[in-house]
């Protein structure tokens, strides 16, 4: 059996996807979200859900919607995760307006990273009244995800303490598989402090913090352990004023990526533990990992051995896989609760200009959702 997608479900996702879409919602514009959070909220109430505003002066809301299913108070409620923040600046819709094409492809900023998720969780909550979970479910709508999560990361963990498992509504891999690891994310920042000096009259006076700054760049090159999934990208740099001036500071961004927990501690303490390379500058690290790596945990490894099942009775094929990108998806598996990531629609272009969703994915996508939170068990 080979599943296909209902045309008009897929029409009906569609309609409420292109409806998100047309609300810009940058990652740090609270005005902006909260239109669309308030919005999501009236959507996620008419779905059945209990919804909660949790206030946050340092951005947009977030959203919390329990959906109580009768009779199913007594056991730990699936959590599924979601953020109706994106990349995109105000003014993109101007340039990329929503639309759709004869290929089955609906473009638009944001539709895949994560809008489309979030189109087909409501579409699965209104279905779920006539076949409910066994489970609570409760939703957690986030405003910052695209920006590191530096206000919800404590909700997000606060509510994994007290659920069975989590469902992350993020873009899957390229087939349509599910994300059982992903990397971690550290961001750090090497300053260093050189001593300036005209750069003919007395250049020897000098201490030239973009010399050392050089050095350093090379060394965290060979902090790389590409074999362990451990890699290092000095990605900003910035020093000096002038030509004919010895530079007096100059400072260099950079991003790490981590497979696991040990690889996060030997990187974090290898910058840590930096020296200078030439005499007289002073070198200083700031920053740390801001999303621990999703390891594949066995408990991961067993959700979506059943997960692969129920899709295979509705004629899903479903693979799995691991990425270099983080998501919120990271917090809840570095908590031990069994996650499985990648629930949104098939499609590609996340962050880029072509970012697009396959449109008959979006009922397929709604029906595994749904069967995953009708039948996906755990202990306790
Ligand atoms: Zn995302």
């Amino acid at each position: 059996m080979t599943y296909r997608s209902d045309p008009v479900e897929c029409q009906e996702i569609l309609a409420r996807l292109e409806e998100l879409v047309s609300y810009e919602s940058p990652s740090r514009d609270k005005i902006a979200l909260d239109r669309l959070g308030a919005r999501l909220a009236a959507m996620l109430g008419s779905a059945g859900g209990l919804v909660e505003v949790v206030p946050n002066s340092q951005g947009g809301d977030h959203l919390i919607a329990r959906f109580p299913f009768p009779g199913s108070d007594a056991i730990r409620p699936a959590l599924v995760l979601g953020h109706f923040d994106t990349v995109w600046p105000h003014g993109t819709l101007a340039r990329l307006p929503f639309r759709l094409e004869d290929d089955g492809r609906a473009y638009g900023p944001g539709i895949y990273d994560m809008k489309a998720g979030l189109a087909i969780f409501l579409h699965c909550m209104e279905n779920a009244r006539i076949h409910p979970p066994p489970r609570p479910v409760w939703a957690l709508l986030t405003s910052d995800e695209e920006i590191g999560s530096p206000t919800s990361r404590s909700l997000i963990e606060e509510l994994a303490r007290q659920c069975a498992f989590a469902l992350v509504l993020e873009p899957p891999l390229a087939d349509g598989g599910l994300k059982t690891a992903r990397k971690g994310v550290g961001r750090f920042r090497l300053d260093v402090a050189g001593k300036a000096a005209h750069a003919g009259v007395a250049p020897q006076e000098g201490r030239s913090a973009i010399v050392e700054l050089a050095h350093q760049i090379l060394r965290i090159q060979d902090f790389q352990d590409p074999g362990a999934g451990t890699t290092t990208n000095v990605g900003v740099i910035q020093g000096g004023t002038t030509t004919n001036v010895v530079p007096a500071s100059a400072s260099a961004d950079i991003d790490v990526r981590v497979a696991t927990a040990a690889e996060a501690l030997r990187i974090e303490s290898a910058l840590r533990a930096i020296l200078p390379a030439t005499e007289g500058t002073r070198v200083t690290v700031s920053g740390g990992f801001n999303r621990p790596p999703m390891e594949r945990s066995p408990a991961i490894a067993s959700l979506f051995e059943q997960a692969r099942r129920i899709a295979e009775k509705l004629g899903l094929p479903l693979t799995e896989g691991s990425t270099g990108g983080g998501s919120d998806g990271n917090f809840t598996a570095a908590l031990g609760l069994p996650t499985l990531d990648g629930l949104g629609a098939r499609g590609a272009g996340a962050h880029a200009d072509n970012e697009h969703i396959v449109v008959e994915s979006l009922g397929e996508r709604a029906r595994l959702l749904a069967a995953l939170l009708n039948e996906l068990k755990v202990e306790s």
